[in-house]
């Protein structure tokens, strides 16, 4: 076959698989969106307040925090230069991972490219052939990539589900040489949290490892520095404002890890304009608890004037079932000023799709009034 054939074979095989999608309604595309402020975005040339950002604090936009990422960029430069383990470990990171561990009450902190990196990295770097891994079904994709990239067996039990993590050790922790328990520890789609001490105590009766994720805890919901899990990871995208992951743990493993974790040793070091902004946000979020108190408050506003289960994270699900019912919900708010992004399969299970709403510290009570009242008419109770 010649190089046309070839290229049209492989057209043709992502028009099919596109087709495919659009006829479930799962065809996913970038939509262009400007942040104009800290609720504010442009979007397909329509100004809408977000209640979709993972932004929680708002610190993406906080002046003082760009101008400490401007600072280390006109310093340090654009980019890192290479590997932290060849020339890319630029004197910002060893700041903030000791401000990590000291917030998360860990001997040590490691940071990563991202949140993703540091789980797909992590994971296989501590789960060899003999060993297996319990994720719970609600955990992050990149928790399950990770997994499914270590050497281990792979387990998963039913969300927050303690019997059925129990019921799995018992019949397999026997057969396995080392056994790492994974969860997210506020659930990204569902806002729920872990019972992270029975977790804790059930890694304890089996000689398990626990490793929890903070990508949506860290800054905005208590509790987080959970001196007994050994392995505490997540990232500085969402409430740090700023982009990368992190695993706080004793010295030991971090050592380990910084010697052995694939994607900390063949990916790029972080920029150091973005290492400053996590140390700059991290310093601001100690400093005003008042404010990293503020989105968790709002969301708790949202659920009590709508009647559902008190939020425990500034993420709030509202779980509609049906994909096209879910966009159809998303497209009205869009209507009314409002970006609420529908969640689809994969991203949730089957018959769960949902508007995933957010809060953050910087949205106004009678904006979330107004969504309140919008859902309530026209989506839960449409005429
Ligand atoms: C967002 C998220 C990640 C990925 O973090 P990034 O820094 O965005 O790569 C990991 N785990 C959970 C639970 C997340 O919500």
């Amino acid at each position: 076959m010649g190089r046309r054939d070839i290229s049209k074979s492989l057209d043709e095989f992502a028009n099919a698989k596109l087709a495919t999608l659009e006829q479930q309604s799962l065809l996913r595309r970038l939509s262009e969106t400007e942040r104009l402020s800290a609720v504010d975005v442009l979007r397909d040339g329509k100004r809408l307040i977000s209640f979709s950002c993972n932004d929680y604090l708002n610190l993406t936009q906080h002046p003082d925090i760009k101008a400490a990422a401007i600072a280390a960029t006109e310093q340090y430069g654009t980019g890192s230069g290479a590997s932290r383990l060849v020339t890319g470990n630029h004197p910002l990171y060893g700041k903030l991972e000791r401000k990590l561990a000291d917030l998360k009450r860990t001997e040590d902190a490691c940071v990563f490219g991202s949140g993703y990196l540091a789980n797909t990295g992590i994971i296989p770097a501590l789960i060899g052939v003999n060993d297996m891994v319990a994720v719970d079904e609600l955990s992050h994709a990149c928790i399950y990539a990770g997994s499914r990239l270590s050497a281990g067996v792979v387990h998963v039990f039913r969300h927050n589900d303690l019997d059925h993590l129990r019921e799995i050790l018992d019949t397999n922790r026997g057969k396995h040489r080392h056994a790492m328990i994974v969860t997210d520890r506020v659930f990204s789609m569902d806002g729920d949290l872990a019972p992270v001490e029975d977790l804790s105590r059930i890694a304890d009766e089996f000689d398990a490892w626990l490793m929890t994720d903070d990508a949506h805890g860290i800054g905005v919901v208590g509790g987080g520095d959970q001196g007994a899990v050994p392995l505490q990871m997540g990232t500085l995208s969402k409430a740090i404002g700023g982009y990368g992951g992190y695993l706080c743990a004793s010295r030991p493993v971090i050592d380990l890890i910084r010697t052995r974790c694939r994607t900390l040793i063949y990916s790029t070091g972080l920029p150091p304009g973005v290492v400053a902004a996590a140390i700059a946000a991290i310093d601001l979020i100690r400093s005003d608890p008042e404010y990293a108190a503020l989105p968790l408050q709002k969301a708790r506003a949202f659920t009590e004037a709508l009647g559902l289960a008190q939020a425990e994270s500034p993420i709030v699900p509202i779980i509609m079932g049906s994909t096209d019912r879910t966009l159809e919900a998303s497209r009205l708010l869009q209507d009314e000023g409002f970006l609420v992004i529908a969640i689809r399969p994969p991203t949730v299970p089957e018959e769960t799709a949902r508007l995933r709403v957010t809060f953050s510290a910087a949205h106004e009570d009678a904006d979330i009034a107004r969504l309140v009242d919008i859902i309530k008419t026209k989506i839960l109770a449409p005429s």
